[in-house]
């Protein structure tokens, strides 16, 4: 049996007024890849930010591998990574400081610097599918690249949790697969990822589960089979658009 890998309990997040995040609760099993889908706004950077640890939630439990944890850098200690929405690089380091530039400075840096950079040029080469200098400025590189450099970020840290917030956002086709392919290669080594989207033919072809989240609610979690196109949409639209029809 798989181990669960991430556990929430009814899990609430206000931001004043707001309310962000209601009563979820949702449960991802290491090895899988767990999906969250929903409109604009509805709460899936909120619910992955509360799962990396990075937001307190006002009510309700998170735990990763049976352990909570209350600070970012716990969180991170329990083997999470978060892969945000929002491509944050440093526009005059290199493609390898920004790599292993962490929330609390550079990580990896008891590494010989060889061999930080031979990480760097194997895990760009895999990710791109073409060879990037390391030491190459990340300036005017296109955002394509630059998303790259995020989601590779998070990729190696070795994480146990994967979380990616719609990464492929600024990705192509053909991107996409090269980054379905290495996230397939991590879960078979037991990491589970959350992918955050709403695109949903992509979702179709890489979710194990599914989470549907409408108005900051949870309204189903699909498993492997009954994840269609047709059964999201019919559950991110909900009853209204049941009763207009
Ligand atoms: P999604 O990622 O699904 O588009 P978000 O989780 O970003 O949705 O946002 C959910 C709701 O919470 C939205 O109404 C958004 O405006 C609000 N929200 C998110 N983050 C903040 C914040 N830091 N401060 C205030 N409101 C926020
Ligand atoms: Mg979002």
């Amino acid at each position: 049996m798989a181990q669960v890998a991430a556990d929430l309990i009814d899990v609430r997040k206000t931001f004043g007024p707001t309310v962000a995040l209601d009563r979820v609760s949702l449960r991802a099993f290491e090895g899988e890849v767990h999906a969250i889908i929903g409109g604009n706004g509805s709460g899936k950077s909120t619910l992955a930010k509360v799962i990396s640890g990075v937001l307190v939630p006002d009510q309700g439990q998170v735990s990763i591998f049976g352990k909570s944890a209350t600070t970012p850098s716990e969180s991170k200690a329990l083997g999470i990574a978060n892969v945000y929405q929002e491509v944050l690089v440093a526009d005059e380091c290199s493609v390898l400081d920004n790599l292993f530039l962490g929330s609390d400075g550079l990580f990896g840096t008891s590494e010989p610097h060889a061999v930080r950079y031979a990480r760097a040029q194997e895990i760009m080469r895999d990710l791109l599918g073409f060879e990037l200098d390391p030491d190459t400025i990340v300036g005017d590189l296109p955002l394509s690249i630059k998303q790259w450099i995020t989601i590779a970020r998070g990729m190696l840290t070795n994480p146990r949790v994967l979380i990616l917030d719609e990464s492929s956002a600024a990705l192509d086709f053909e991107a996409t697969e090269r980054l379905f392919a290495k996230m397939r290669a991590m879960t078979a080594k037991g990491c589970a990822i959350f992918i955050v989207t709403h695109r949903i033919a992509e979702l179709v072809r890489i979710a194990d589960r599914a989470t549907v989240l409408r108005d900051g609610i949870s309204v189903g979690t699909l498993d492997k089979g009954e994840i269609t196109e047709e059964n999201i949409l019919h559950l991110i639209a909900g009853p209204e658009r049941e009763r207009a029809q």
